[in-house]
C-alpha cells in the first residue's frame, strides 16, 4: 500500500471565507470538513449566522480570528476586499434566498464563489448571476454533491464512451421523509425556511432535491431533456410549496426519462438513485450504497463495479483516496468538489466535473418549467 512512486505535489492553501453554516446548520459543517480533507483550504473568515453574536462566537470557537468573524456578509466582503491576505473564495451555505445577493456581491468584489444549490430562487436571478460570473472572470462552483461521487463520475465516463449505447431511458428518484410532518410540528422547525416560498423559492421539493436529481441525470447522461411535463403537489395539508414532484422527460433522440422527488415518503432517508439504460446496456447507482455501480452489458450477467476496484475509470480513480472496500461516502464526494475547485483556481482552468453557473441556470430553468407545467394542469414545456 506504500506507493513510493506517488508524486508529491505542493500547493498554496487557499483562504476560505464562509457565509452561513452557523452552529445549528447542516451543510456548513459538511463544507468545512470537505474543504480540509485534501489540505487545500483554510477557513479564515466567516459571517456564519443570521444571529450575528451567535455567528461570531461560533466562528471564534472553530478557530477563526475574532477580527475576521463578521456580523454579516456585507461587512465581511467589504473588510476582506481591503486586506492583503484577503480570502480567495467564499462559500455560501445559507438558505436559498441569500445565494444570489451574497454571490453577486462576492463576485463583484473580486472573490471566487462556492455556492450551494439551488443557485438562486428565480431563473432571472440565475441568468443575472451567470452574467456576473462572465463579466468578472471569477469562478462559481455549484455544490451538486452527487457529481463528486467516484462511481457517478465513472457512470458518466462509461455513458460517454458508449458502454450503454444510445440513450433509451433515464429513471432518477430522490425520496426523503424528513418533511413528512406538518409545518407547525416542532419536529419540522429546522426545515421552516424550506417551506417558505420567500426563502426557498417557488419550488419546494422540486427546488431542494429535484434540482439535485436533475443535475445528476444530466451529468451522467451527458445531456438534458428537451422538454418536460410535471405534476407538483403539496401532500402535507396547508404547505405552501410542493413536497412531491413527478416529472416526465423527453430527450432529443426520443429517449424517455422520469424524475420523482418527494420529501414526505416514510422510510426514505436520502434515497437518491439513478438508473440509466441505452440500446446496449444499463447502469444503476444508489446514493445510500455509493461505493457500488451496477453495469449490465445487454445479454451478459449483471456486473458489480466498485470504487477504486477492478475496472475503475480514470475519473473514479482520481476521486478516490483509499483502497477498494474501505468505504468512502458523502464527505469525500463533497471533498472532491472542493479539491477540483482548488485545482481550477490554482491553474486558472475549469473544473470540468464540478457544476458551475450554467448548470445553476439549467436547474432554475428546470424548476421554472416544472412550476409552469404543473400550474397549467400538466402540459409539455420546452426547456
Ligand atoms: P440550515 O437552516 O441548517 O442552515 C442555514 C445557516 O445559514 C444557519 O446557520 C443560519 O444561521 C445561516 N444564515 C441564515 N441567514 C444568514 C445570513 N443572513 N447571514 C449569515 N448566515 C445566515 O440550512 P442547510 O440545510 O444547511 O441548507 C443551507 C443551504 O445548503 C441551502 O441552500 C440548501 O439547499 C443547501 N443544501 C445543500 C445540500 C447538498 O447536498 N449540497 C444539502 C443540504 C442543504
Amino acid at each position: 500500500m506504500n506507493d513510493t512512486t506517488q508524486k508529491i505535489e505542493s500547493h498554496r492553501k487557499l483562504r476560505l471565507g464562509m457565509v452561513g453554516g452557523g452552529v445549528t446548520a447542516f451543510i456548513g459543517g459538511v463544507h468545512r470538513i470537505a474543504s480540509r480533507i485534501d489540505d487545500r483550504f483554510t477557513l479564515v473568515a466567516g459571517a456564519l449566522d443570521n444571529d450575528a453574536e451567535r455567528g461570531k462566537a461560533f466562528a471564534v470557537a472553530i478557530g477563526i480570528d475574532p477580527d475576521r468573524a463578521y456580523d454579516d456578509f456585507e461587512s465581511m466582503i467589504a473588510a476582506e476586499a481591503k486586506r492583503e491576505d484577503k480570502v480567495d473564495v467564499i462559500s455560501i451555505v445559507t438558505p436559498n434566498f441569500l445565494h444570489f445577493p451574497v454571490a453577486k456581491a462576492a463576485l463583484e468584489a473580486g472573490f471566487h464563489v462556492i455556492c450551494e444549490k439551488p443557485m438562486t430562487t428565480s431563473l432571472e436571478d440565475a441568468k443575472t448571476l451567470a452574467e456576473v460570473v462572465k463579466r468578472t472572470g471569477k469562478q462559481l462552483f455549484l455544490t451538486h454533491t452527487y457529481t463528486g461521487y467516484p462511481m457517478v463520475r465513472q457512470a458518466r465516463e462509461m455513458v460517454a464512451s458508449g458502454e450503454i449505447g444510445e440513450l433509451r431511458r433515464v429513471q432518477v428518484e430522490y425520496a426523503q421523509d424528513w418533511l413528512a410532518a406538518p409545518d407547525e410540528d416542532p419536529e419540522a422547525a429546522t426545515a421552516n425556511w424550506r417551506n417558505d416560498p420567500k426563502k426557498a423559492g417557488q419550488g419546494g421539493a422540486i427546488g431542494d432535491i429535484g434540482t439535485h436529481a436533475y443535475n445528476l441525470a444530466a451529468f451522467v447522461a451527458g445531456e438534458e431533456p428537451k422538454e418536460i411535463l410535471a405534476e407538483l403537489t403539496a401532500l402535507v395539508p396547508g404547505r405552501k410549496v410542493d413536497d412531491d414532484a413527478a416529472v416526465l422527460m423527453r430527450y432529443a433522440n426520443g429517449a424517455k426519462g422520469t424524475l420523482w422527488a418527494s420529501q414526505v415518503v416514510a422510510g426514505n432517508g436520502n434515497n437518491l438513485s439513478l438508473r440509466i439504460y441505452g440500446a446496449t446496456g444499463g447502469l444503476e447507482w444508489w446514493q445510500e450504497n455509493p461505493e457500488e455501480l451496477w453495469y449490465t452489458p445487454l445479454g451478459e450477467p449483471r456486473r458489480l463495479l466498485r470504487r477504486n476496484g477492478v475496472g475503475a475509470t480514470p475519473s473514479a480513480t482520481a476521486g478516490s483516496r483509499i483502497p477498494v472496500a474501505h468505504p468512502e461516502g458523502y464527505l469525500e464526494a463533497f471533498a472532491n468538489l472542493y479539491k477540483d475547485a482548488a485545482n481550477a483556481l490554482e491553474t486558472g482552468g475549469k473544473a470540468e466535473l464540478v457544476p458551475g453557473a450554467d448548470d445553476g441556470v439549467a436547474g432554475l430553468a428546470f424548476v421554472t418549467a416544472c412550476l409552469k407545467s404543473s400550474a397549467e394542469g400538466g402540459v409539455w414545456i420546452a426547456l
